[in-house]
């Protein structure tokens, strides 16, 4: 590891990782030599099968897409950018108001927006963990994690060593890897750097720190062979700040513009009865928000230009979660499992553009690795639970489920989505089940579990069989000592519960 990299937080993976259990049989990304650091705690992995027969029956691409049926010629150099936070509405691919990701949409003339993508969770690790295994959170166990408590005792779920991920299958295939990162969750010290060659983090940090970091990686990216680089932006990730020039043109009141700027979740979440009668006020917060979406679409535009990423390379563009703004009482992400938390944008572009348009396949994170190995030209590895979305033209889109988790801190959700209905289930603290069409209600308003009961049956039911075929992982975790600063640092940033 380079000297550029700097730990925002200390730990001693040596003397605090521990298994919650040992189980049996594994099916899934597992690399066949477990890593020392897990042989050495007794970790050993408990899931079951990985393909509920939903999600092998799969989705049908219903959108007109010219796609080619050209095959992989040499594996492409690949460029994953996630974005923290960056909920899909909110950007010019799908329809925003403002054009805030010029960029983005520039890049999807020739590549491959999917209108319909989710996360697993509504929080950074548990969905970037099932971006990098291609597995339901509790199928790869990273569900709960706070970095908000000083002292050393601030305990994380931690990407355990026994999956192959992402990284580490496309480093097996000769790729040169390269990771940079500016959340805390998506660390070494949480195991996200495994599968890197060289990996980079600054956690909190906005899109001028991860060029700098992404930059630092130029001269080696320009070496030999296929290279596979991730890098995860954090800039609309609260705090919202009023970024020039863009905020400018999102607003002429100099007032409007700073009046909510800089403000931590916490005292955004303390005005949320503000924001829910004074339309205005929220439309002020949004546009900070919006404002950093598009600095993030323009630090993608430069880094791209002085990287060299061109139309030979691959191009996958996610986000970890969406942002709430007080659809359903609450600011931020992390919170429930509601459509403004857990929708995601999803766009590929192709080497050469080989295939451009958007599809309706109901996509989900977990898609991204067998999309991703597929589209290099690799064999999708066994046990992935997600699946090539390109394959999945003329299926039926009404029958692939989509699940979504969210167990942190105390808090226990579910929900389920099929064709157009959504099913959420609270857990911890308990509550009753609800409904919703998301044909007729996208933005689920209007619960129906009451005049809707046989949907309710059929969706409890299809729950019930997609928990079996996904049994929980325990996840090995790692205990982070974090200083008093750091942990208000944190707390400013929405992480305090
Ligand atoms: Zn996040």
């Amino acid at each position: 590891m380079k000297p550029l990299l700097r730990v925002a937080i200390d730990c001693n993976l040596s003397t605090c990782l521990f298994a919650r259990s040992a189980g049996s049989r594994v099916l899934g990304p597992r690399r066949s030599v477990v890593r020392s650091v897990s042989a050495a705690v007794g970790l050993s992995a408990a899931r079951g099968p990985i393909w509920a027969i939903s999600w092998a029956l799969a989705a049908g691409l219903l959108a007109a897409c010219n796609y080619g049926g050209d095959s992989v010629r040499r594996p492409p150099n690949i460029v994953l950018v996630t974005v923290d936070a960056l909920r899909p509405d909110h950007t010019s691919l799908y329809s925003y108001e403002r054009d805030t990701t010029p960029f983005l949409a520039e890049l999807a003339r020739t590549g491959v927006v999917f209108e319909t993508a989710y996360a697993s969770a509504s929080w950074t690790a548990p969905s970037m963990a099932s971006l990098f295994t291609s597995l339901p959170a509790r199928s790869h166990g990273v569900l709960d994690g706070f970095l908000t408590k000083a002292g050393p005792n601030a305990r994380h779920d931690m990407l355990s060593a026994d999956f192959v991920t992402l990284a580490e299958f496309l480093k097996s295939k000769g790729y040169r890897t390269f990771g940079v990162s500016t959340n805390g969750h998506l660390s070494q010290a949480t195991g996200f750097a495994q599968g890197f060659d060289h990996f980079l983090e600054d956690s909190w940090k906005d899109s001028d720190r991860a060029n700098e970091m992404a930059r630092s990686f130029a001269a080696e990216l320009r070496g030999g062979g296929p290279y596979f680089l991730w890098i995860h932006y954090f800039d609309p990730h609260s705090r919202y700040r009023a970024r020039s020039p863009w905020i400018e043109r999102y607003s002429e009141s100099k007032r409007d513009q700073q009046r909510w700027a800089g403000l931590s979740m916490p005292e955004l979440e303390r005005r949320v009865s503000i924001f829910k009668r004074d339309e205005a006020a929220r439309a002020a917060v949004m546009r900070l928000y919006d404002s950093e979406i598009a600095a993030v679409d323009s630090a993608m535009r430069e880094l791209f230009e002085e990287l060299g990423i061109d139309d030979g390379d691959m191009l996958v563009l996610s986000a970890d979660h969406g942002e709430a703004f007080v659809e359903h009482g609450r600011m931020g992400h992390g919170g429930d499992l509601f459509e403004e938390q857990v929708r995601i944008p999803l766009l590929f572009r192709l080497p050469g553009g080989r295939r451009s348009g958007r599809s309706r396949v109901p996509a989900s994170i977990v898609d991204v690795y067998p999309t991703i190995a597929a589209a290099a030209g690799f064999e999708i590895p066994e046990g992935l639970s997600g699946a090539d979305l390109f394959s999945m033209s003329g299926l039926n889109s009404s029958q692939r489920v989509i699940a979504l988790e969210l167990d942190r801190g105390g808090r226990s959700r579910r929900a389920l989505r099929k064709g157009k209905w959504k099913f959420h289930m609270n857990l911890r603290p308990v509550a009753q089940p609800r409904l919703y069409d998301l044909g007729a209600d996208p933005a689920e308003k209007h619960d129906l579990s009451g005049d809707e009961s046989e949907i309710m049956a059929a969706m409890r039911q299809e729950w019930d069989a997609w928990e079996g075929a996904h049994t929980l992982f325990e996840a090995p975790h790692v205990s982070i000592t974090v200083s008093k600063q750091q942990a208000e640092q944190l707390r400013a940033l929405g992480y305090a519960h």
